[in-house]
């Protein structure tokens, strides 16, 4: 059983969001920024990796892999170049906490990545950045202009021997991207398709050199980890699941938007954070970590969320987005929508993801206009099974926890799609708005 949480606290990666001009240098300075940099280039880089390891950050792009010991895989005294990623390709539907964290606080980013790229020993570090995204290129581009002027970025940095140049390359806009292997293709000039892992990137990523490739938001927490200590971060969240992180609630919530919180808040918190469901209505399904994560119900709205909880729930906590469906919603339409997402953005590299995603549309397409029957259900199952754990990659795994988390939930309104000859929450032909 999954611990309590503490209670919600002081924001910590928020801290700075309501500061004029919040993405300044001075701004963050204000507010303790670069604070961290100084005590972490006090330390040796093997501290520093033991300090974030002790922390118990864990990865907050989704696996929740722990950030220490992906550090602690570099090679050391290797005398090889080793590179830092900042996956900042954020796509998964759903998840929006990354861009946000970007334009409120970039200090808040460049900063973790000196201090990361400090302890596994690189001197050049890329951010990976959604293409489509240009405000925030451009606000990360000023941010690492005005930390090179005031001597954190470039040679020897505060004077302390250490060089670490920032590169922030746009992506082109695709979610394949995302996937770190296939992000490591395209950051090469190639186009991106997942790679063979292992080896996995620490020890052969870019340009075949130990690399480390990490979520904005795990970066972005590096800086107050390291000024305040293993112990203070593991004050808050679980025994497994410590410290604080962004939950981004959408749909059909009274206020929407970034919540940061204790990993461990349940959902039932966070919406009386947010307001509830909105007026009139009540929950229906919700996804805990994006579309790729199994759906949940009313029922579990007391889960906590973290790792371990969500898990033992059925699901995953992935990327914290919060996705809140209320009852007028058609869970097979909202499926067929995410599964569309899917077919669309499978790279085509193997065909499990590449020919079962195009047949699942076509299936769920049938169904939701109220042409298919029992067995089509079954074929749909079938081909979700031919997909999940055949995939080369986990897009095509992920394209399936939707269909067969709202089957298990849901079956009865599949059925009264057929049984009705369409869709029961049609307005035209609703029982649902009548
Ligand atoms: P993963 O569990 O395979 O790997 C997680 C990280 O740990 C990777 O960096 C990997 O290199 C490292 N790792 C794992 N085992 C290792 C080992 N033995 N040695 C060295 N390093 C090791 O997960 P993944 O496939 O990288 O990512 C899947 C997750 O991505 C999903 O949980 C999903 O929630 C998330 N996701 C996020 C977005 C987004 O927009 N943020 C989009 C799609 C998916
Ligand atoms: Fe490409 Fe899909 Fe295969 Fe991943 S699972 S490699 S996205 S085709």
């Amino acid at each position: 059983m999954t611990e309590q949480p503490t209670a919600p606290l002081t924001p910590v990666l928020s801290r700075t969001w309501d500061s004029d001009r919040s993405w300044s240098l001075e701004a963050y300075k204000a507010k303790d920024g670069y604070r961290g940099l100084h005590a972490a280039l006090a330390m040796s880089p093997d501290e520093v990796i033991a300090l974030v390891k002790d922390s118990g950050l864990r990865g907050r792009g989704g696996a929740g892999f722990p950030t220490g010991m992906k550090w602690g895989f570099i090679p050391q005294n290797d005398g090889k170049p080793h590179y830092l990623v900042v996956n900042a390709d954020e796509s998964e539907p759903g998840t929006c906490k990354d861009i946000p964290l970007m334009m409120a606080a970039p200090h808040q980013l460049v900063e973790g990545v000196i201090i990361a790229a400090y302890a596994i020993r690189a001197s050049t570090a890329f951010i990976y950045v959604r293409g489509e995204v240009v405000h925030v290129y451009r606000r990360l581009l000023a941010a690492v202009r005005e930390a090179y002027d005031a001597g954190y970025l470039g040679r020897n940095v505060l004077g302390s021997g250490v060089d670490v140049d920032i590169v922030v390359h746009a992506g082109a806009g695709a979610y394949i991207c995302g996937e770190e292997t296939a992000l490591l293709d395209s950051l090469e000039g190639y186009r991106g398709q997942p790679r063979l892992r292992p080896p996995f990137p620490a020890i052969a990523g870019l340009y075949s050199a130990p690399t480390v490739i990490n979520n904005v938001e795990s970066i972005s927490t590096v800086p107050v980890v390291v000024l305040n200590g293993a112990d203070w971060f593991k004050s808050m969240g679980t025994e497994k699941s410590a410290g604080m992180t962004l939950y981004s609630l959408s749909g059909h919530v009274e206020r929407p938007g970034q919540y940061e919180a204790p990993l461990g808040v349940t959902l039932r918190q966070l919406l009386e954070m947010s307001g509830g469901v909105r007026a009139g209505h009540e929950l229906k399904f919700w996804t805990p970590g994006g579309s790729s994560t199994p759906l949940l119900t009313a029922e579990h709205l007391d889960v906590p969320l973290d790792y371990e909880g969500v898990g033992a729930a059925g699901s995953m906590l992935g990327t914290k987005a919060l996705q809140v469906f209320d009852e007028t919603t058609c869970v097979l339409r909202c499926v067929l929508r995410w599964t569309e997402f899917y077919a669309h953005e499978s790279c085509g590299k193997c065909t499990p993801c590449r020919e079962g995603t195009y047949w699942l549309v076509q299936s769920l397409r049938k169904l939701e206009a109220g042409e298919g029957a029992e067995e089509d259900l079954a074929r749909l199952l079938d081909l979700c099974d031919n997909i999940l754990g055949r995939s080369f990659c986990a897009l095509g795994d992920g394209a399936t926890s939707p269909i067969t988390s709202s089957l298990k939930y849901f079956r009865d309104e599949y059925v009264a799609h057929f049984t009705s000859g369409g869709c029961p929450f049609d307005p035209v032909a609703s029982t649902v708005f009548a």
